[in-house]
Formats: C-alpha cells, structure tokens, sequence
C-alpha cells in the first residue's frame, strides 16, 4: 500500500510518499510560494531534486503538481495516480473531538471546521488542502492525523488552567498540547530501543525544534506537555516567547503603545531565542558561533533555553514520580550534542549519567547515558511522516 502524506500550510504543502510495507520513503518534496509565484522541489528516493518553476495560484495546481511529479515519467516513482492508495493528512488541531486519527469523511471535516477557531492559522490551511485532494483524488480513501490527538489522555489537573471554568466550559479553553506524533512516535521508540514495553516507562519527551515542546509519557501515554491552548506556551522556543507572566502583556501593551494583536506578533515572531539573544537569531547555529566567540547574548539565550528544558522535565518527574528515560528529538534535539548534555548535566540528581563519546552523533538513533546511568538518555531522530503513514495504512485497511 502507497500512501501520500500532506502537511498543508496557507502558503506551501510538504509531502512524502510513502510504501507502508517496506517503511520506505519513495519520494518527498514542498511545494512553496503558493498564491505568490510558485516553485515546487520534488525529490525521489536515490535522485536528486528537481525543482519547478510556475505560477501556483492556489492548493488544487499545488495538489495537481505534486500527482503530475509522482507520475512523471522521469522523476516519477509510479505510473499512475490509481497507485496512490490513500492520503494522510497532518491537522494541526483536533480539540476535544478527537483523540486518535480518524478517516476523513462529511462529519469529520464539519468537526475540523469547528476546531478552526482553535486554530485560526493552521486548521483552516489544513482543510484546504483536503478539499484540494478530494476534488483531484475522488475516491481516494483520507484519513485526518491530529498534533493534539495523543494528549487528550492528559488528566483534568493537566490539562485545567487557573482560570474561571466557565471559560471551559463556554470555550473549551484548556490544555490541548501539540508536536503529540512526533511525542507519540519518539515515545515507541524509545520502548523498542529499551526493549522494554511501553507501559512499563516513564519516559519525557523533548522535542526541540523551532518549535519545542516537551511531554510526559506515563505507561504510553500522556500525561502531560508543555504547549496549551496553542503551541505558544512552555519553552523558549525559536522565535515564541513560552512561559511567562500573563501581566507581562498589559505591561508591555501600555509602555510601546501595542494592540493586542501586536503584543501577540511580539510574543510569537519576535521572542524567543531571537528575542533573548537580542536578534542575533532563531537559528541555534547562530547562537553557538556567537557564544563560542564569547557573545554574552548567545550565552544568555542559550542558558535560558536549557534551564526552561530542565525546569520542565523536573515537572515531569514530580508528575510521574521518577523518569526511566529522558528522548531528545527534532532540529536542535537530534543535532546539537552540547544542548543535550547540558540539559542531561542538570539532571545528576536523578541518576542520569552522560557519556560524552556515545552523545557525539547527530541524526541516528543513540542510548548515550553511560551503563550504570539509572536513567537513560535517549536521541531518536522523529518521523512524524511514517507515524502519519501507518495510521492511515491501519484505518484504510
Ligand atoms: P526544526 O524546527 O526541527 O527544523 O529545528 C530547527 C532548529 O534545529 C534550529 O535552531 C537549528 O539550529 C537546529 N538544527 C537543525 N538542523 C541542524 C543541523 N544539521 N545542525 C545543527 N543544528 C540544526
């Protein structure tokens, strides 16, 4: 069975194509600048990219380029588009309505339409690219993958602000948590790794990207993660600001004379590693050149970064009453040994324990505590794509 993975943004849609028997990825690309000029980069297994040119003026000629780039006799990887047996879609938001991925039908994208509120950048872009492949794939079975779905086994207390509950209750405002299939995915693994069954672990999850979250996962599932009502909360991220005291934003608002949307703008696009380094960047590569040179604001920013990281997984630990395994995923997580030994460097009081020669990899799946360390440090590269692609396979079946 083939199945093709969708990431559908406002102006661009990535996607992968994927032979769920052998686990093997035929082709990938990113179709961008949709609705501005156009370019798509398609590379298949073993080849190298090509890259197109033209005019994209919306998602139907993004979805119709990317089944012409599939079935292109040259830089194809079938002949035609009847072998493409299902699509998978990433949906940012599930809300409450969904907590595992389901198949795409009338009543499921009314539902995901309801969750746009939640979601007003993302879900609206989301279900525009189903629309595409269901007007150019009729037929063609569709299942929705949500970014919330694994968190809605956190319990209340994790997932209750402290707010009025009638805010709850009228808005369903509450912690709904993202990034939950890479956690979902990166949490398999670590079991399989550990050779032990996943409902036997405590393991916390840190996914750090652009974008970072970390989650707890009690017995497979989880209990609880960094990212609420959107992904704006929790740690410092690249550019997002996390955590901070909500009086922060009238402070800010009355001094620079900011709406709220600008506040908002600040708090998403300008914060962050960007913001705390003082704009050096939301790049860590950048970060580390400047404070190898001895940059006081890299230093700053870096150290900011982990020490929210560490404060989080401390969290985790009290809310599981131990860890038996620490994974560390995405950009910065599978690429950037001094982060994970930094972070693991606070964690002695747990019994973990570094070894400095196994944690020197990048982008391969690594157990890099030491032998006698009494919890194991973990990198797993996320696959966040193959996690779509089999929930898909399995609901298509
Ligand atoms: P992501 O959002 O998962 O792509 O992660 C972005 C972050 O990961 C950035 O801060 C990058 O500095 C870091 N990153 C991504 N790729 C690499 C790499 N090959 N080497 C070092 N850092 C990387």
């Amino acid at each position: 069975m083939k199945i093709l993975v969708i990431n559908c943004g406002s102006s661009s849609l990535k996607y992968q194509f994927i032979d769920i028997e052998t686990e093997t990825v035929l082709a990938k690309g990113l179709v961008e600048r949709i609705g501005i000029d156009g370019r798509l980069k398609h590379t298949p297994a073993g080849k190298d990219a090509v890259v197109k040119e033209e005019s994209i003026p919306d998602h139907n000629k993004a979805v119709s380029m990317v089944i012409e780039a599939l079935t292109d006799p040259e830089h194809g990887v079938i002949s035609d588009m009847k072998e493409i047996d299902a699509v998978g879609h990433r949906i940012v938001h599930g809300g409450e309505k969904f907590a595992s991925s389901v198949v795409i039908n009338d009543e499921v994208i009314a539902a995901i339409e309801e969750c746009c509120d939640l979601a007003p950048l993302h879900n609206p872009a989301n279900l525009i690219g189903i629309h595409a492949c269901q007007e150019l794939m009729p037929g063609t079975p569709m299942v929705a993958v949500f970014d919330t779905s694994f968190h809605q086994t956190m319990p209340e207390k994790a997932y209750t602000y402290g707010i009025p509950y009638e805010y709850y209750e009228k808005y369903k405002v509450r912690r709904y948590g993202f990034h939950g299939t890479s956690h979902r995915y990166v949490s398999g693994r670590v079991a399989a790794i550990l050779g032990k069954p996943i409902e036997d672990l405590k393991i916390v999850v840190c996914h750090l990207g652009n974008g970072a979250s970390v989650c707890a996962v009690k017995n497979g599932e989880s209990v609880d993660t960094s990212m609420g009502l959107t992904p704006l909360e929790g740690l410092i991220m690249g550019t997002r600001s996390g955590d901070l005291d909500p009086a922060i934003l009238q402070f800010i608002m009355n001094k620079e004379n900011l709406d709220i949307d600008g506040m908002l703008n600040v708090l998403n696009k300008k914060s962050g590693i960007l913001g705390v380094s003082n704009g050096i960047s939301s790049d860590f590569r950048e970060i580390e050149n400047a404070y190898a040179a001895g940059d006081p604001a890299a230093k700053r920013a870096n150290d900011a970064f982990v020490y929210r990281v560490v404060k989080y997984i401390g969290a985790y630990a009290a809310a599981m009453n131990g860890i038996d395994a620490v994974a560390f995923t995405a950009g910065l997580g599978e690429n950037n040994a001094k982060i994970r030994k930094e972070i693991c460097d606070y964690l002695g009081y747990l019994g973990l324990k570094v070894d400095d020669e196994k944690n020197n990899v990048r982008g391969k799946e690594v157990v890099f505590s030491t032998e006698d360390s009494k919890v194991a440090a973990l990198l797993v590269p996320t696959d966040e794509e193959m996690m779509i692609a089999r929930d898909t396979a399995s609901l298509v079946k």
